[in-house]
């Protein structure tokens, strides 16, 4: 299976610009959320 292993279990879409470019800030999982930073617009969602 692929290695890079963060677990994302989707591809998320920025809603500020578009870019589906992320990278992992914190995850939780017990909750099963991460928040993740676009590269592009530094905005923070949580998945
Ligand atoms: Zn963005």
């Amino acid at each position: 299976m692929v290695g890079m292993g963060e677990g994302l279990r989707a591809c998320p879409i920025c809603p500020g610009c578009g870019s589906k470019k992320f990278r992992i800030i914190s995850r939780d999982d017990e909750a099963m959320r991460v928040t993740v930073e676009c590269t592009a617009c530094l905005r923070q969602i949580t998945i």
